[in-house]
């Protein structure tokens, strides 16, 4: 089952929810990943801190 993009969404108050880790984090703990139709920042749905991982995993062949 996916999540529904609503869950993911940024915070109001500059923090956003990771989609990978579900913790709540600052803005600043994710990547930026263009911008949207309003010119606005779009961040990555999961943070740094999960990016790094999937990254390290997917280096030594690990999904
Ligand atoms: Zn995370």
């Amino acid at each position: 089952m996916m999540f529904e993009p609503s869950l993911i969404e940024q915070d109001a108050d500059g923090f956003r929810t990771c989609g990978t880790c579900l913790e709540r984090k600052p803005i600043s703990e994710f990547y930026k990943d263009g911008i949207d139709a309003n010119g606005n920042p779009r961040y990555r749905r999961d943070c740094k801190q999960c990016y790094r991982i999937s990254r390290l995993k997917s280096r030594r062949g690990v999904k």
